[in-house]
C-alpha cells in the first residue's frame, strides 16, 4: 500500500512564503494575500487576493504560487484562484439618470465574443441550466457561432446535459481550451474540479473560479456567449454582471408565485446593474398527457405571462412540462439538438429567434462609444 503523507497547512505556507510579490516588494504570505487554505486528500485549494484593477494581470503570480504548492510533498493536485478584492461600494452620491448601458468600471469585453446573454433564475430546480442549453442550441441552429459558460459553480450540470460528463480541461499556462458539443463550444467548472469534489467554495472563492473562467476561455470568435449563471441574486451573479459587458438577461421561472416572486427579484437585480433583461420564459408551463393527449396546467399555466406585463420585461414563450425535455437532457443529447422537429425543440426554437433579434437590436444601439460611470 502507498502512503502518503497529508501536507500540513503549515508546509503549503512555508512554500508559499517564497512566493514574492513584485509590486509590493515582500513575499504573498506576510502581506495577508494568501487566505482560505483547505487540504484534502493530497488536494491544496487556497485563494490569492489581489485588487481587482491588477486581477488580469496576476496569472503569473497565481501560477508561481500554484508551482511552490504542487512541490510540497504529498500534494497530488493544486487549485488557486485568484481573488480580487471587493471594489469599493458605491458612495452615496445620487445615481446618475437613467444610465442606459453602464457597466461597472472593471467590466471588460471577452476577446472575440460579440454578444453576452445571461440566463438566470430567482431559485435553483426550475430549469435554468435545461433551458440555458437548449436556448444556445436553438440559437446556433439560426446560424451564430455560439459558446455555452457554464457558471453555475456550485452545481454545473452542462457537462452531463451535453454527454460530456467526465471530462477534464485541457489547458496551458495560461488558458483553457472550450469543449466541443452538439456545434457549441462549452466550459464548466465541472470541467475543472472532479464531480466528487465537495463544492464548498467560500464566497471569494466562487468569485474568483468565475473570473478565471471569464478571463482564460479561448473561446475564439463566437457571435453569442450564452452563460448558465448561478443561481439566486447573490454575490456570485453581481460579480458576473460587474465584469463582463451582458448584452441581456433571460429570467427563467416556473408559474408558480414563490417561483414569480424570486423571478421578480432576478430581474430588480439586472435592473440595478443596468443590463437588459431580453425577458421571462415560463418552464414546465403545462403537461400535455402522452396517453390521452390532455392539457393540464400543473402549476397555474400563465403565471410567467402576467409577470412579464406587470414587471415591463418581455414574455419570450412556454415550455411545457415534458418527459423528452428531461430524458433528453439527462442523456446528454438536449431535444433541440436530438429532434429539433419536435413541438418541444420547437418551443425553444421559437424563444432562440425572438433573443437572436433582440441581440442585434441591442448591439446595435450600443455599438456607439461606451459610457462608463465610475
Ligand atoms: P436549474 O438549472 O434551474 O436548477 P435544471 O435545468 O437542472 O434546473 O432542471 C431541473 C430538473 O428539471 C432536471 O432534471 C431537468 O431535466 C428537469 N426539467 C427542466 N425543464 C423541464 C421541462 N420543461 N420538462 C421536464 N423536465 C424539466
Amino acid at each position: 500500500m502507498i502512503f502518503r503523507r497529508q501536507p500540513s497547512e503549515k508546509t503549503i505556507l512555508g512554500a508559499l512564503k517564497r512566493i514574492p510579490d513584485p509590486i509590493r516588494g515582500s513575499n504573498i504570505v506576510d502581506l495577508g494575500m494568501v487566505s482560505d487554505i483547505q487540504i484534502k486528500d493530497g488536494v491544496v485549494t487556497f485563494a490569492i487576493e489581489v485588487p481587482a484593477a491588477e486581477a488580469k494581470d496576476r496569472e503569473p503570480l497565481r501560477a508561481a504560487a500554484a508551482a511552490a504548492a504542487a512541490n510540497c510533498a504529498g500534494v497530488s493536485r493544486v487549485n488557486a484562484v485568484l481573488t480580487a478584492a471587493a471594489p469599493p461600494r458605491p458612495s452615496a452620491a445620487p445615481a446618475p439618470v437613467a444610465p442606459q448601458r453602464a457597466h461597472a468600471p472593471q467590466s471588460l469585453e471577452i476577446p472575440g465574443v460579440r454578444a453576452i446573454v445571461a440566463v438566470a433564475s430567482g431559485k435553483g430546480g426550475v430549469g435554468k441550466s435545461t433551458t440555458a442549453v437548449n436556448l444556445a442550441l436553438a440559437l446556433a441552429a439560426g446560424g451564430r457561432k455560439v459558446g455555452l459558460l457554464d457558471a453555475d459553480v456550485y452545481g454545473p450540470s452542462i457537462p452531463r446535459m451535453l454527454g460530456l460528463e467526465g471530462q477534464r480541461a485541457e489547458s496551458d499556462q495560461k488558458t483553457l481550451r472550450a469543449k466541443e458539443a452538439f456545434g457549441l463550444r462549452a466550459m464548466s467548472m465541472g470541467f475543472l474540479v472532479p464531480g466528487d469534489t465537495p463544492m464548498v467554495w467560500r464566497g471569494p472563492m466562487v468569485t474568483s473560479a468565475l473570473q478565471q473562467m471569464l478571463r482564460t476561455v479561448q473561446w475564439g470568435e463566437l457571435d453569442v456567449l450564452v452563460i448558465d449563471s448561478p443561481p439566486g441574486t447573490g454575490d456570485a451573479h453581481l460579480t458576473l454582471a460587474q465584469t463582463v459587458p451582458i448584452t441581456g438577461a433571460v429570467i427563467v421561472s416556473t408559474p408558480q408565485d414563490v417561483a414569480l416572486a424570486d423571478a421578480r427579484k432576478g430581474i430588480a437585480m439586472f435592473h440595478k446593474v443596468a443590463v437588459p433583461v431580453f425577458g421571462i420564459v415560463e418552464n414546465m408551463s403545462y403537461f400535455i398527457c402522452t396517453h390521452c393527449g390532455e392539457r393540464s396546467e400543473i402549476f397555474g399555466y400563465g403565471g410567467a405571462r402576467r409577470e412579464a406585463e406587470r414587471t415591463g420585461a418581455p414574455f419570450l414563450g412556454e415550455i411545457p412540462l415534458d418527459t423528452r425535455i428531461r430524458e433528453t437532457s439527462d442523456a446528454g443529447t438536449p431535444i433541440v439538438a436530438a429532434d429539433p422537429a419536435s413541438p418541444q425543440a420547437q418551443a425553444y426554437l421559437a424563444i432562440g429567434k425572438k433573443v437572436a433579434a433582440m441581440i442585434d437590436d441591442e448591439l446595435a444601439e450600443t455599438s456607439g462609444p461606451k459610457i462608463f460611470i465610475e
